[in-house]
């Protein structure tokens, strides 16, 4: 694996809890790079001619536009008075610090990241204003149609699809400034530690699957955990068979999960904050859903384990189970989840969910294990002293082969078989929207 450093400095977000694009800031006094506030007369400069200007306004002298009304408009209260004329004054005599909007002028994201471009002030003395974005719609250069970036239904920045974008914001007053962001698209590697227990978090989302390109963004509210019915493919694997666009005419099933996991550990697909197609109901508009690779060695017969030795498999069980009870531990608390509100694909299908699986407690009952123990194990990691530490993240090259550097249980069985979750079981529908 060839490791580099952190080159990007990119920061992840949490999704939002805002409704709309247009997003309050609390307080905003804001000046725009091309313009600011107190330049009544639009001359690139804030001078006595300006407080001029505002103080003829406010004696009824003579009356400024509508255009130059909000720049002299200094408390944004919708009229004009001598307080407004005192303001401007201060600026041109160069008591007051000139509030300022910041945001940063270039940024570099990862496909998949939110931003809200951590929009700040300085020197706020104003009440509430808004702001919005407007992205100017810049396509992307990898061929694929789609858009560098995009705006969430929670009001975020989507870095969408590589390339090169600018971002404008504008406050409710007609100010501006710009940000330039480049998109681009690697894989990305961090660690989870929980309670003395490390997990690896490779990240490389699935950009041309549809599911990635067609979907939004929702509140998480809890995750699904599911097995792949699918013995001997490994979580890395996937990544070739669904990164694939069925509206484009390649051959694909119309799903796609937030991660797949497995003995080495956790391959993140799609963003967490983004609607997945895995369980085939209301649960992928509320729930995280992420795959459990089961192992090579046994055999699906319809929708019936055959072949498979408990004892021989004991040690990879272990490995997934203390793999994705602390993947569920770092959701919980990245997330803020609670452990009750994580369930298997079989009891999405009980709550009305999801479709009709029964993973994965089928295959957990084989090693004596119920949902209710995987909860409880998740349980006991959260209460765990050492609390959950995530790494920084590190960028690797491609999408790194497991069979490079690890041990895997894959790697004893040779050629992968052709089976396939889906088919397992019987859904015809080929779509888990
Ligand atoms: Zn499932």
């Amino acid at each position: 694996m060839n490791k580099k450093s952190n080159k990007f400095g990119v920061k992840s977000v949490v999704a939002g809890v805002l409704s709309a694009a247009i997003i309050t800031a609390v307080p905003l006094y804001a000046y725009a790079a091309e313009r600011r506030k107190g330049d009544v007369d639009n001359d690139g400069k804030i001078t006595v001619k300006d407080a001029y200007a505002a103080l003829r306004h406010s004696s009824r002298v003579s009356f400024i536009s509508q255009d130059n009304f909000p720049y002299a408009d200094m408390n944004d209260d919708g009229v004009i008075t001598l307080a407004d004329c005192i303001e401007i004054q201060r600026i041109v005599m160069g008591m007051n610090d000139e509030p300022t909007l910041v945001v940063p002028q270039q940024l570099t994201l990862q496909c998949g990241d939110r931003t809200d471009l951590d929009v700040k002030t300085v020197n706020n003395n104003n009440g509430n204003v808004t702001y919005s974005y407007i992205i100017d719609g810049a396509i992307s250069n990898d061929g694929t149609g789609e858009p560098v970036l995009m705006l969430t239904n929670m009001g975020k920045i989507k870095a969408h699809h590589p390339g090169t974008s600018t971002v404008t914001v504008k406050t409710s007053t007609g100010l501006t400034a710009k940000c330039t962001v480049t998109v681009v698209n690697e894989t990305t590697t961090k660690t989870v530690s929980v309670a003395g227990n490390n997990l690896r978090i490779t990240k490389k989302l699935m950009t041309r699957n549809d599911c990635y390109n067609d979907e939004d963004d929702y509140n998480i509210q809890g995750i699904v955990v599911h097995s792949t019915a699918t013995p001997g493919v490994s979580a890395s694997q996937w990544y070739s068979m669904w990164n694939l666009s069925y509206k484009n005419g390649e051959t694909d099933r119309e799903v796609c999960v937030h991660a797949f996991l497995d003995d080495t550990g956790v391959y993140q697909y799609l963003p967490f904050e983004e609607v997945g197609w895995h369980v085939g109901g209301a649960a992928n508009r509320s729930h995280i859903g992420f795959e459990i690779c089961e192992p090579s060695g046994f055999y699906y017969s319809g929708n019936v384990i055959s072949g498979y030795d408990v004892y021989a498999q004991q040690g990879y069980f272990d490995k997934i189970w203390t793999n994705a009870t602390v993947f569920c531990a770092y959701l919980c608390r990245e997330y803020n989840l609670s452990v009750d509100n994580i369930i298997s694909h079989r009891e999405a299908n009980q709550l009305g969910l999801g479709t009709a699986h029964g993973d994965p407690d089928h295959w957990f009952k084989l090693h004596g294990k119920t949902m209710n123990d995987f909860r409880a194990s998740v349980s006991a990691l959260l209460r765990s002293s050492s609390g959950v530490s995530v790494s920084d993240e590190e960028y690797i090259e491609g999408l790194p082969n497991i069979y490079d550097d690890e041990q895997s249980v894959f790697e004893s069985f040779g050629e992968v078989p052709q089976y396939d979750m889906f088919d397992v079981w019987g859904d015809n529908s080929r779509s888990l929207r």
